[in-house]
């Protein structure tokens, strides 16, 4: 059975940079990809905020870029997903696409998280066009135009607030009379005069045309169906860490988001370490990832050479 030192699970920025970081450690990384190899920025077009672009950079283009530098250091990046692993006793075992079986000496979970979508077609066919997930990557976009951000929880509003700060109106599309956000947030939307909460309001379809989106069609409890003129369409309705397979040994907090202890990365599983999204429900941006990719890998390498 093979036996790798460090294996790293996940192909977002920061798996890529914990294999980085780990290659230049001489820890011959391991890294499996999983189904979205690039990561959630994929599902971006130009990421306008990762620092040393001052033109901005395609987000494929920057992971693709993350990738070779990993590969030309010396990371062994491999397609496949981890489907099983048992984190019991060391080495731990893993299992890749359902047959490959291998042994790690220490594993660094990078998996990320998925953000919730409405599972609406018009908002899959509109993604990247207008739909998105998040509004730090891509409200620059939408200067001085009219946005909807849909959710009423803390990230809703973080993020219709920053959209204030940029767009001509932020409408909140949300479901019942009330937000489920903190009382704080709750009075940073309500002081915003440019947004607008529609309360009650369930969206039915995301409107658009070749140019991208073009509005929202919501029905409200009342049983009124209306149209809605926004330009961009904002998810804020949650986001899944993809973190079950590890739940039976690694701690999770209510939310599914592994705990990590402090500031470095590790878990309360000695040998197993986890980085970006998977283990940070705050910040959810690229830099922040491979910055705790980096953390992992150099965890990793100080627990191997103990
Ligand atoms: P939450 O689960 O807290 O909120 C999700 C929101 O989306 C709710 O208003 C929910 O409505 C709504 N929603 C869910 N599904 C649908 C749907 N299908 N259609 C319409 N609306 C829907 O997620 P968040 O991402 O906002 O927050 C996650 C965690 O992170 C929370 O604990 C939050 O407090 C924390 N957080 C803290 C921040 C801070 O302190 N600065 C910033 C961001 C997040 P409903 O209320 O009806 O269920």
């Amino acid at each position: 059975m093979e036996k790798v030192r460090c294996l790293i699970i996940g192909g977002g920025p920061a798996g890529y940079t914990a294999a980085i970081y780990a290659s230049r450690a001489a820890l011959s990384p391991v890294l499996y990809e999983g189904m979205e190899p690039g990561g959630q920025l994929t599902t971006t077009t130009v990421v306008e905020n990762y620092p040393g672009f001052p033109g901005g950079v395609d987000a494929n283009a920057l992971m693709a870029d993350m990738r070779e530098q990993a590969v030309r250091l010396g990371a062994d990046v491999r397609r496949g997903t981890v489907s099983a692993v048992d984190l019991s006793c060391r080495p731990f075992k893993l299992t890749v696409d359902g047959s490959t079986e291998l042994e790690a000496d220490s594993l660094i979970i990078a998996t990320g998280a998925t953000a919730r979508y409405l599972g609406l077609p018009s908002e899959q066919k509109f993604r990247g066009l207008g739909v998105s997930a998040c509004a730090t990557c891509d409200g620059f976009f939408y200067r001085k135009k009219d946005v909807a951000v849909v959710g009423g929880g803390d990230t809703a509003c973080e993020e219709a607030t920053y959209l204030a700060g940029l767009c001509r109106k932020v409408y909140m599309i949300v479901r019942r009379d009330v937000l489920r956000a903190s009382v704080a947030m709750q009075e940073r939307v309500k002081n915003t005069p440019n947004i607008e909460i529609l309360w009650n309001c369930n969206t039915q379809e995301v409107l658009g045309d070749s140019s991208g989106v073009t509005g929202a069609r919501l029905l409200r409890k009342d049983g009124e169906v209306f149209d809605i003129a926004v330009d961009g369409f904002f998810l804020a309705i949650g986001h899944n860490p993809q973190s079950a397979l590890f739940a039976p040994w690694v701690n999770t907090d209510a939310n599914g988001y592994i705990v990590t202890d402090g500031r470095s990365s590790a878990t309360n599983v000695e040998g197993v370490f986890a980085a970006g999204d998977v283990q940070d429900p705050t910040y959810r941006q690229a830099i922040n990832a491979a910055a705790s990719g980096c953390r992992a890998a150099l965890d990793a390498e100080k627990f191997l050479k103990r």
